[in-house]
């Protein structure tokens, strides 16, 4: 699949998407996510975008709607939430606030007796403690196993940042700098390495050409499973 962003200022980033099994253009909208153009693969980028300027005004209703929904909650009464290192769960205290303590791999939040895991604040709250935790690992895991993999596979890159990007996995800038989703932290290893390599095969090929895909493959296998694989997960949670 290839992609290319382009920008509507009522709308703000749209990425039209080519893809070799539709004959039609569809706008695909997604909670959290920039609105999503699919052409058929033949098509030029430009008709894609055309066609979601047209379409802005839907476009704009609907993204507005979506916002409003409610994303699922992500930790419940009884319920876990897996990063890479850790697993966080919740338990009740006799006191009037939430505070998080650390056991070995596990991290329990404690909330006041007789409140609701569900309610809006809590699950805002719940969401904002498990963002700092994927932070704090993938600042402390990305960059070093970035370095390995660039050394392992004769790669050089520049600066690796860790940001909590809404749209991509990752990103190469024209000067290798590499820039990585901390959500890469929920992702099983094999896949966030997948994505380390796919932006260390950018320091040698800036675009998505023939080259880059046969490094890639190279490197990794089989490029079409990982991606298969990795459209199970949500850059948004
Ligand atoms: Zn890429």
């Amino acid at each position: 699949m290839k992609s290319k962003t382009y920008s509507i200022p009522s709308v703000g980033d749209i990425l039209v998407c080519k893809h070799f099994n539709t004959k039609r253009l569809t706008i695909k909208l997604k909670a959290g996510e920039n609105p999503k153009v699919v052409i058929p693969a033949l098509m030029p980028f430009d008709m894609g975008f055309r066609f979601a300027v047209e379409k802005q005004e839907w476009i704009k209703d609907h993204a507005a709607k979506l916002a409003q929904t409610k994303p699922a909650p992500v930790l419940l009464n009884g319920t876990f939430f897996q990063t890479r290192f850790h697993q966080v769960q919740s338990a009740f205290h006799p006191h009037k606030n939430v505070v998080s303590r650390k056991n070995g791999n596990t991290v329990t939040l404690f909330f006041p007796e007789g409140e609701s895991l569900e309610s809006d604040k809590n699950q805002k709250l719940i969401r904002s403690f498990i963002l700092e935790l994927l932070r704090k690992e993938a600042k402390t895991y990305l960059p070093g196993r970035t370095r390995q993999l660039a050394v392992q596979f004769g790669f050089q890159c520049k600066n690796i940042t860790v940001k909590n990007l809404k749209t991509r996995w990752g990103s190469c800038s024209a000067i290798n700098n590499i820039n990585l989703n901390l959500h890469l932290m929920r992702l099983p290893e094999h896949l966030s390495d997948f994505i380390i390599l796919h932006e260390l095969c950018h320091t040698r090929h800036k675009n998505h050409g023939a080259q880059f895909h046969e490094l890639l493959n190279k490197l990794c296998g089989d490029e079409k499973r990982y991606n298969k694989e990795l459209k199970k997960y949500h850059i948004q949670f």
